[in-house]
């Protein structure tokens, strides 16, 4: 098959399969409302978890970091790109966190690339939990390292993997809050495990971090555990984009003498490292956030006690709700349009197959009676 023999096909396949994706302008954002052409719509889609998106001050320190370093950096970190603004965000990052070191990356699924691709080699495992994030599941499946997928959430099927796998370097590999479910994982048990058997844990915490823990800290915070690897995303509740990796000091020197993703990549712009460092500070104070988060989560919650379709058990902000059929999702999705609610659909091969579902986010941007709109389209929606 010639390149345009298989661009051709591919594209029909995908059309004919129903799972042709698209991407929509949207004109107007301010996590709590979004608007689209001339209508506007309450935004139950943003992973802006604590609505920081416009936060005067993050805006002001990103504006004052351009006109102190310009508008980008120049080149890779290893060359003249990485700053004093880098520097201080990568030790307070450390620092809040309980890790000797802090590299930051472009974006979460750079870094998590960027990890599975300098780890792992031949003869080496992965064994990873069967709901990871693409970032990993797609660098697990071309490295040369063998990989395992064991039962979500199940213990006893990491550990069968684990106890199966008996020599060799294993890395496992999971999530603190999973992004398509919205569950947490058992990171205490998973840690115990790992670490008795000598292999080795990333959890890749985006959408943990900032949101649960003391100070926003994270899943393994709260659950008292300190991975190996701890990957975090600035894309969520940190409202703006890029990455870092947590860990110790010579796996971050390792990563800064060999990953490629880091020495021939530019730096992210010293002036969004700057505003990071103002986005940490107020993620750290936001527990008031944080509370009206959880109350809006609580709030949606009950709403939806009397709804006949699944609501995947969830406490976080990702409140799947288990349509199954493509075409009913589909519908769901245009009512709730017209009323006024903006949701996404996931499909496979996203998530597992005949696991269609309505992806609802909420953020503290969210007020009662926006999730009241919500409800009451969904009930009409759902008899
Ligand atoms: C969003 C997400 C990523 C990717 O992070 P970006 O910074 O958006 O590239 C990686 N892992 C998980 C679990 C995510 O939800």
């Amino acid at each position: 098959m010639s390149w345009q023999q298989r661009i051709n096909s591919s594209l029909s396949t995908q059309r004919y399969n129903n799972r042709w994706r698209k991407r929509c302008i949207i004109d107007k954002n301010n996590t709590r409302l979004i608007r689209k052409g001339k209508k506007n719509y309450i935004n139950f889609s943003s992973n802006d978890y604590l609505g920081l998106n416009q936060h005067p001050l993050i805006v002001n320190s990103w504006k004052k970091g351009i006109d102190l370093m310009g508008t980008g950096s120049g080149s890779s970190s290893h060359i003249i790109g990485f700053s004093c603004f880098h520097s201080n965000l990568e030790i307070q990052l450390a620092n809040w966190l309980g890790y000797s070191r802090a590299i930051l990356f472009i974006s979460g699924f750079d870094v998590n690339q960027a990890v599975i691709n300098l780890l792992t080699k031949k003869y080496d495992h992965i064994i990873a939990d069967k709901l990871i994030h693409a970032s990993l599941l797609d660098a697990a499946i071309r490295s040369p390292a063998k990989l395992y997928r064991f039962r979500h959430n199940m213990i006893e099927s990491l550990n069968f993997f684990l106890q199966y796998l008996c020599r060799g370097e294993i890395l496992v590999l999971t999530e603190g809050i999973f992004s398509m479910d919205g569950d947490t994982a058992p990171l205490k048990n998973i840690y115990e495990k790992t670490r008795k058997n000598n292999s080795w844990l990333l959890v890749d915490d985006a959408h943990g971090i900032g949101i649960t823990g003391a100070e926003g800290r994270g899943s393994c915070w709260l659950q008292g555990v300190k991975p190996n690897l701890l990957t975090i995303s600035f894309s969520k509740a940190f409202g703006i984009g890029g990455a870092a990796l947590l860990c110790d000091e010579n796996t971050a020197d390792y990563f800064l003498q060999f990953s490629k993703n880091l020495i021939y990549s530019t730096c992210m712009p010293p002036a969004q490292a700057f505003a990071l460092q103002c986005a940490l500070h107020l993620v750290q104070k936001s527990e008031s956030l944080r509370d009206r988060l959880n109350e809006n989560i609580n709030y949606f919650k009950k709403g939806m006690k009397s709804i006949s379709w699944k609501l995947i058990e969830s406490s976080s902000a990702i409140q799947p709700l288990m349509i199954e059929d493509d075409n009913e999702a589909q519908l769901v999705l245009t009512k709730l349009a017209k009323a006024g609610c903006w949701v996404n659909v996931i499909k496979p091969p996203t998530v597992p197959l005949g696991t269609t579902r309505i992806r609802i986010t909420l953020t503290a941007a969210h007020k009662f009676e926006d999730i009241d709109i919500l409800l009451e389209a969904l009930h009409e929606t759902n008899h």
